[in-house]
């Protein structure tokens, strides 16, 4: 049911808003009254925020079926952050809580003042009604669209052998992993250049351990501005278990671009 006019609606509760690289859109202030009939009704009834859960989605990335990063109940949003993956995230309300009680208690006025009725639809949907979802205007690449199988190494192995790898496959990152598959770090010719260098001969103090990631249903551009911004040229790509799926690199990227 609607009670009310847009055009007539106080700038109050009714936005304007601007998202960068989304558009312009509009906060539309809503109250709706419930019929409970008594107190014990409404006790019964009523749920609280710990106990309401939504999904926190990636809208970095760019398609309809975002991927999901965890679960979080309403008490945990409202509470300034949320543990995601391990680390603390500040989070607050695009929406005005504010706002939102000043309805409640208007539209409460409104009922006990005799004001507002319950009436029936001013209109319905027609029962056919098919939505249509906005069509996507860009394609969007994905690392899983550009990324090739690793070249590995474990760690026990010898610099040389590695340096080997690198000159047989001909390429400049080989990533490390354990027994399982897992990423534990990364060596590049870069590193086998300075190493000799250096004099050093033991993979072990050649390795980078911090290793820089993509996932594989990020897009291509975040996983470009990420090389760029660390200055290096490939990203293992790996699953939410560490496991090593494949690897990025800048030359596979500019390959795509240049297509
Ligand atoms: N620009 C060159 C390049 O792209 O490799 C060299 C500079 S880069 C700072 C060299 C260092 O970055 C090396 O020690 C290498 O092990 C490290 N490195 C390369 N890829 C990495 C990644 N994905 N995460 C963390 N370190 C990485």
């Amino acid at each position: 049911m609607v009670r009310g006019n847009a055009k007539k609606m106080s700038p109050e509760f009714l936005r304007g808003a601007s998202f960068t690289r989304y558009g312009t859109t509009l906060y539309v202030g809503i109250g709706v009254p419930i019929p409970i009939l008594n107190l014990g009704l409404a006790k019964k009834t009523a749920i609280r925020d710990d106990e309401i859960f939504t999904n926190v989605v990636d809208y970095g990335v760019p398609r309809r079926d975002r991927p999901v990063l965890g679960q979080v109940s309403y008490k945990e949003l409202k509470s300034g952050s949320i543990t995601l993956a391990g680390k603390r995230v500040r989070v607050s309300s695009l929406s005005s809580l504010k706002i939102a009680r000043k309805i409640a208690i208007t539209l409460k006025k409104w009922i006990e003042e005799g004001e507002f009725y319950l009436t029936s639809p001013v209109e319905r949907l027609p029962f056919d009604t098919i939505f249509k979802p906005m069509r996507q205007t860009e394609e969007v690449s994905f690392v899983a669209n550009v990324m090739q199988k690793a070249v590995t190494c474990k760690e026990h192995e010898s610099l040389q052998a590695v340096a080997e790898r690198i000159v047989t496959q001909s390429v400049n990152h080989i990533v490390m992993v354990d027994d399982n598959g897992r990423l534990t770090g990364i060596v590049t010719s870069w590193d086998i250049t300075r190493a000799l260098a250096h004099g050093k001969t033991v993979l072990a103090e050649v390795v980078t351990r911090r290793v820089i990631t993509a996932k594989p249903d990020e897009p291509l551009e975040t996983a470009s501005k990420r090389m760029a911004q660390h200055n290096i040229s490939a990203l293992p790509v790996i699953d939410n278990e560490k496991r090593v799926l494949g690897i990025v690199t800048a030359e596979d990227v500019s390959k795509l671009l240049g297509r």
